[in-house]
């Protein structure tokens, strides 16, 4: 059986070995191979031991889903989210009660449907509230006196009714960018009879005689009280903003430019037409007051406030990776987002910081804090 191969019997020839030689070779044998076989099993053991350790004690991560934000400018997951391998052991796990440098607030679920970040479309749709809205008509008494005639009832500003209103927020910021239009190109902005903010009674009638291009109540992007409607207003007449000619042109750039530095962006954009549901051409002349961190972000990023509001959810939660940046004009800003637990929420915020929080009417709470 030991067949040797010729080369090596011509260098080493070997006497045939004794019985008991050859039982004491093979019993050799069967030792090594019985320890080899051994430390297989070992190694085995203890890869199968790994294996179920990760599993068991890995973070359950999931990754997001990005099926509802395809944009190329939506951050990857690998960009926003925790990579997996060594990093996992740094993962700062979703704690309650928050940590240091925050302290709860605990809000209402009715919260979670207000504020500046509310997404009001026809699948979260808006909840009016019980009291009175916070709005205030977009004329006060010092302005309608100063009106230079009666047809004008602002230097900046002129609208189709006195009594429309809007968040009263929104409408200093709005004021400050109708003011820096008229100083910058010379042209009034006009604001029509229902384009600001809408109750429910308005939303209802609105449907009723418009029923192919107005919204139920409540799912108009009007009833939050951020949205507005603008228009040109010049040499007595008013125009749309989609209207070809070049005063319509060079105003519409000079919104999409500026409105942000006000809060506000433009809420249906014609390209965006697959996420806001919005036909284009039927309400382009929209704005949406969102506040000034994110209506930077949203404009920077050209996300419509359907995709900033997901990507917010998905890949700013608190805890996790908070949004940070720095404005054009230098401000600093972190954001995140808490999900809604149920009647109430605690919602960590920052303690010793200026902070601001807006419910997202869908999943929770945004909170911005200003470094
Ligand atoms: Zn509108």
């Amino acid at each position: 059986m030991n067949r040797r191969d010729s080369s090596t019997r011509d260098y080493f020839p070997n006497p045939r070995p004794t019985r008991t030689e050859r039982l004491r070779r093979r019993r050799r044998k069967q030792i090594t191979i019985l320890a080899i076989l051994g430390i297989l099993a070992l190694i085995l053991i203890l890869s199968a031991v790994f294996v179920l350790k990760d599993a068991i004690g890995g973070d359950g991560e999931v990754t997001p889903d990005t099926s509802e934000v395809l944009d190329a400018t939506t951050p990857s997951p690998d960009e926003t989210t925790e990579p997996d391998g060594e990093s996992d052991e740094t993962t700062v796990p979703v704690t309650n009660p928050p940590a240091s440098g925050y302290t709860s607030i605990i809000l209402s679920s009715a919260e979670a449907g207000a504020g500046p970040l509310v997404l009001v479309n026809a699948t979260h749709p808006f909840t009016f509230p019980n009291g009175d809205a916070d709005i205030e008509k977009l004329y006060d008494a010092n302005e309608l006196a100063q009106a230079p005639d009666k047809t004008m009832k602002s230097l900046y500003l002129l609208a189709g009714s006195e009594n429309i209103s809007l968040n009263s927020t929104a409408l200093t910021h709005f004021k400050d960018m109708c003011r820096a239009l008229v100083t910058e190109k010379g042209y009034n902005v006009y604001v029509d009879n229902n384009g600001g903010y809408r109750s429910y009674a308005t939303q209802e009638s609105l449907y009723k005689t418009y029923p192919q291009t107005a919204n139920p109540p409540g799912q108009s992007d009007h009833n939050s009280g951020y949205g507005i409607n603008m228009a040109v207003f010049m040499n007595g007449r008013v125009y749309k903003f989609s209207d070809s000619n070049d005063a319509c042109r060079t105003i519409l750039a000079w919104v999409n430019a500026n409105a942000h530095k006000y809060g506000f962006v433009r809420r249906f954009d014609p390209t965006k037409e697959s996420q806001t549901g919005m036909p284009a051409g039927l309400d382009d002349w929209h704005y949406r007051y969102v506040g000034e961190a994110h209506a930077y972000y949203m404009t920077q990023t050209n996300l419509c406030l359907e995709e900033y509001i997901a990507v917010l959810e998905n890949y700013y939660s608190y805890g996790e990776n908070h949004l940070k940046f720095t404005t054009d004009t230098g401000k600093q800003y972190e954001i995140y987002f808490v999900a809604q637990t149920g009647s109430t929420t605690a919602v960590p915020v920052p303690t010793g910081k200026s902070y601001t929080v807006s419910g997202n009417n869908h999943s929770g709470f945004i909170v911005t804090v200003e470094a």
